[in-house]
């Protein structure tokens, strides 16, 4: 017999899924996972009552996360990924040949085991890949104490909620700028501005005071209901947000990577912000 997930998420609105079967549900140290099977979706992760990622979406969420940042630098060798312990930002990341090293820093290694067995659809063979570095810490300790530099930095990471709050704080963003290459770019999960407008204002404030150019970009991701998600952009490089788009449709042909969602031109027009979303990250004068 079927049942049914409310996801917890907002306290005024709720999304609810169809659990055709479900396959996993335990508590871990840090969180309880859930995985079941919805004929639309194929498998949906859940944790602590968030809906994390689902085989029928999870493209759009992880190919903006990662090939929008990696082909507007161009020259991106080693990435950081914070959080993502599914894998999915992981195997997409590394379809860019010339990359030679991705660091995954997730807080729970359940996730990642358990990715390993039931979420192969997403995260393919990323974590047997040799340039792949998995690290168990806490991200906002990894990015203070590590002397590594990244050319892009990926925060994927549940919301500001449990083990996640941290990923959101001037601590964490701060020591982020510290673990930057020169002309690199930290990219974001900062939630759906519509139902979580503060997350976005709040992250935005802390990256305009210390990089030279903030801003966010939007997807539709459909099971993160509410409208379109933003990703926060942050790098001391500003031509790096307007990279033209002649540039972007040579990098993409040359990189060879098959896409559903991402494009050069929806790379750009990510960017164009609604008014009601530019409203909200705008500094008052
Ligand atoms: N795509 C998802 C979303 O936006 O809903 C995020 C998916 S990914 C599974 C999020 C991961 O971040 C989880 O596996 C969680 O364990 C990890 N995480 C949460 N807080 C963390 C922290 N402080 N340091 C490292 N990883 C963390």
């Amino acid at each position: 017999m079927s049942r049914w997930f409310d996801e917890t998420l907002h306290e005024d609105i709720a999304q609810r899924l169809k659990a055709d079967r479900v396959l996993y549900d335990s508590q871990t140290e840090h969180q309880r996972i859930v995985l079941f099977e919805n004929t639309l979706l194929g498998r949906v992760l859940m944790l602590d009552g968030v809906v994390q990622t689902t085989e029928g979406d999870e493209f759009i969420y992880h190919e903006m996360l990662t090939h929008l940042p990696i082909l507007a630098h161009g020259a991106v060798r080693r990435v950081l990924i914070i959080g993502g312990g599914d894998g999915g930002m992981l195997e997409e990341a590394l379809k860019h040949r010339e990359i030679e090293s991705v660091t995954l820093v997730e807080i729970d290694p359940q996730v990642i085991e358990f990715s390993k067995q039931y979420l192969g659809k997403i995260c393919g063979e990323a974590f047997d890949d040799p340039r792949t570095r998995i690290v168990i810490a806490d991200g906002v300790d990894y990015v203070a104490t590590s002397k590594d530099r990244f050319d892009l930095i990926i925060t994927d990471s549940t919301d500001p909620i449990g083990p996640g709050e941290a990923l959101f704080t001037e601590r964490y963003y701060t020591a982020c700028k510290d673990r930057l290459a020169p002309g690199g770019v930290l990219v974001t999960q900062n939630g759906v501005p519509f139902l979580q407008g503060e997350e976005l204002q709040g992250t935005l404030r802390i990256l305009r005071r210390s990089f030279t150019d903030a801003s966010c970009y939007l997807a539709t991701v459909p099971t993160y209901a509410g409208g379109p998600m933003a990703f926060g952009w942050a790098s001391d490089d500003t031509a790096l947000r307007r990279t033209p788009l002649d540039v972007l449709q040579k990098r993409y042909a040359s990189a060879r990577i098959a896409t559903r969602y991402y494009n050069p031109q929806v790379h750009q027009g990510a960017f164009a912000l609604p008014g009601y979303i530019a409203d909200l990250i705008t500094e008052p004068a």
